[in-house]
C-alpha cells in the first residue's frame, strides 16, 4: 500500500523472495513525496532532491542481477550545497575535500582541524548507527537496551547542534554543518547526534543527482517492477484493512474492491495505517495507543515551484539561503503556533545541471520553507499566497534579481497539500520527528503490533524519514518477512 521510496523498495524486495505483489497507489503517480510536476514547460520534481547512500538504490536492481546504469545515470554533483549568509557572503561546501577545507581556512583557521575531527567523529557513528543498525529490527525492548552502551559511548543523548559545535567554533560553519537533520525533519537543537553521520556518509560516497530528475529514479524503479511482475495500481486508495484473528485477510479501496491477500506492507502514515485496520475497530496494543497518543511530528513544508524567462547562472544547484536567525528561527517552526515572519529557504535549481527541467534560456526552481506543521493556527487558504508573495520579493531583492518580472508558472503546496495528497497525519512533510525518545525502539515497528502479517516501511518507521532511512526500512521488512 503506497509507492514512495519505501513502499516501492519493499514491494521489489518481496518480490525478489518470491511473492505476487500488488502495489496499490492512492495518487496518479509513483513516487509518493517524489512525484513529478511539469507546467508549462517546466519540469519539478516535488520533493526529494538530495541523493545519498547510492547503493541501496543499487541493490534494488541487483536483487534480479541488474544494474542500475542501465535505468538511470546517478551523476556525482562536485559542488554539494552553496549556503548563502544574510550579509551576502557564501560558503561551498564540496565533493573536493580540499576545495570546502580552504574556505574552512578562510573563514576560521582554527576550524580546518574542527571539521576533520567532526567527519572522524562521523565516521565513528555511522559504523554503528548505519552500519550495523539501520537495517536491524528494532521490536525486541532487549535488543534495544544492548544498544545502550554504544549510543552512551557515541553520546547519542546530544544534539546534532552540540555535535557540531563541539568541533566548530564559527557561527557560519555550525549553521551550515547543522542543517542535515532538517533534510529529515528533525530540529538540528533537538534531534539525537547519531544523525550527524550524514556528513561521513556525504563525504565517502557523495551527492548525486538523477539525471532527468528524482522522478527519473523514480521512473527506473517502477520499469524494474513491472519487469519483475509486479502489477502497479494507481489511483487507488486503500479504505479499509480487513483483519480477523489477528491477520490481515483482505484490503478494501476506495472503489469498493476488496482484495485478499497473505500479507500487507503499508508504506502509508503508521499512525493512519492503524486506524484503516476494521475501520477502526481493532483493538490497539498500548504501544500503539501511546505512540497515537504522544508521537511528536516533524515541521510542515511551505514548497514554491515555479520557471524564469532568464537562467540565473550564478545559483548552484543546491542553495542555502540563510536568513537573519537560526536557533530561535528553528524553534518557532517546531513549537510555535503561528507562521514567523521570516524564513531560511533551501533552493532547488536543477537546470545548474540538468537542461532538460526548463526551455532553453530558462531555469526550472523550488523554494522549500520549513514551516509549523497542522497543529499551528495558520489559515494556509489565506496565508498561502501572502507567504509565496513574501518569498518571491526576498529572493528578488538578494540572490535572483528581476524575479518578479522573470518568473513564470509559479505554484506552491502547502501543509494542507500533504495532509491531502500524501495522507500525512498534521500536514508533516517527515512523518513523526527524529528525535531520541522517538528512534529505533520508540519508532513505529516494521512489523505491525498485535497484526501477524502486516508490515510498515517508510519515514515513520524505524529508521526514519529521508531516502536512506525508508530504503533501509525495506531492507527491516525484508529481514522479517
Ligand atoms: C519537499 C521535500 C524535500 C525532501 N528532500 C529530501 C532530500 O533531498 N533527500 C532525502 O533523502 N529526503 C528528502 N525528503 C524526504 C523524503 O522525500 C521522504 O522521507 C521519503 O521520500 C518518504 O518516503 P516514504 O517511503 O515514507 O513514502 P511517501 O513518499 O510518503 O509515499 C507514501 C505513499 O503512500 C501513499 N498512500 C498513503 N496512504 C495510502 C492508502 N491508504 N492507499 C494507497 N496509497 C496510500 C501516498 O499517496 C504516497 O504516495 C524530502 C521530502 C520533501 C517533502
Amino acid at each position: 500500500m503506497g509507492a514512495g521510496f519505501g513502499g516501492l523498495a519493499a514491494a521489489l524486495r518481496a518480490r525478489s523472495k518470491g511473492y505476487d505483489v500488488t502495489i496499490f497507489e492512492k495518487g496518479q503517480q509513483l513516487g509518493g513525496r517524489a512525484r513529478v510536476f511539469n507546467r508549462g514547460g517546466f519540469k519539478h520534481d516535488a520533493g526529494p532532491t538530495v541523493i545519498t547512500a547510492p547503493w541501496l538504490l543499487e541493490e534494488l536492481f541487483q536483487l534480479f542481477g541488474k544494474n542500475i546504469k542501465d535505468y538511470v545515470e546517478l551523476r556525482k554533483l562536485d559542488l554539494w550545497y552553496r549556503f548563502i549568509y544574510p550579509d551576502g557572503s557564501s560558503f561551498d561546501y564540496t565533493r573536493d575535500i580540499q576545495k570546502t577545507l580552504t574556505q574552512i581556512q578562510s573563514l576560521s583557521p582554527v576550524d580546518v582541524q574542527g571539521y576533520q575531527n567532526l567527519l572522524n567523529d562521523s565516521e565513528k557513528i555511522f559504523k554503528i548507527g548505519f552500519d550495523q543498525l539501520s537495517a536491524k529490527p528494532f521490536h525486541n525492548l532487549f535488543f534495544m537496551l544492548r544498544q545502550v552502551p554504544a549510543m552512551i559511548r557515541l553520546k547519542a543523548h546530544r544534539t546534532v547542534w552540540q555535535f557540531v559545535a563541539s568541533h566548530l567554533k564559527h557561527e557560519k560553519l555550525r549553521q551550515a554543518f547543522s542543517i542535515q537533520p532538517l533534510l529529515v525533519g528533525g530540529n538540528p537543537f533537538n534531534t539525537t547526534s547519531i544523525y550527524s553521520l550524514i556528513h561521513f556518509l556525504e563525504r565517502k560516497w557523495g551527492i548525486c543527482f538523477p539525471m532527468g530528475g528524482t522522478g527519473s529514479l523514480v521512473a527506473a524503479l517502477g520499469k524494474l517492477a513491472v519487469e519483475e511482475g509486479i502489477s502497479i495500481k494507481l489511483h487507488a486508495e486503500i479504505k479499509n484493512i480487513k483483519a480477523a484473528n489477528k491477520q490481515v485477510i483482505a484490503i478494501e479501496t476506495q472503489k469498493g474492491e476488496v482484495v485478499p491477500c497473505d500479507i500487507l506492507i503499508s508504506n502509508g502514515d503508521p499512525k493512519v495505517t492503524y486506524t484503516m485496520i476494521n475501520n477502526n475497530n481493532y483493538s490497539k496494543n498500548w504501544k500503539v495507543k501511546f505512540r497515537e497518543k504522544y508521537s511528536k511530528y516533524s515541521m510542515a513544508l511551505f514548497v514554491l515551484f515555479f520557471g524564469t524567462k532568464k537562467q540565473y547562472a550564478n545559483i548552484a544547484h543546491h542553495t542555502i539561503w540563510f536568513g537573519k536567525r537560526y536557533k530561535e528561527l528553528l524553534s518557532e517552526i517546531f513549537h510555535g503556533k503561528k507562521l514567523p515572519d521570516d524564513f531560511s529557504l533551501y533552493i532547488h535549481r536543477p537546470t545548474a545541471t540538468d537542461p532538460s527541467f526548463a526551455p532553453k534560456d530558462c531555469d526550472s526552481f523550488y523554494v522549500l520553507s520549513p514551516v509549523p506543521n497542522l497543529k499551528a493556527d495558520i489559515d494556509w487558504k489565506v496565508q498561502g499566497a501572502e507567504y509565496a508573495s513574501k518569498i518571491i520579493d526576498s529572493l528578488n531583492d538578494t540572490i535572483l534579481p528581476n524575479l518578479k518580472e522573470n518568473i513564470v508558472e509559479s505554484f506552491f503546496m502547502t501543509p494542507e497539500d500533504f495532509k491531502k495528497d500524501y495522507m500525512s497525519e498534521h500536514g508533516a512533510g517527515f512523518s513523526i520527528a527524529p528525535v531520541f525518545y522517538q528512534s529505533a525502539w520508540f519508532r513505529y515497528h516494521n512489523k505491525a503490533e498485535g497484526i501477524k502479517n502486516l508490515y510498515l516501511v517508510g519515514a515513520g518507521t524505524h529508521p526514519g524519514a529521508g531516502l536512506p532511512g525508508v530504503l533501509c526500512s525495506a531492507k527491516v521488512v525484508d529481514s522479517i518477512l
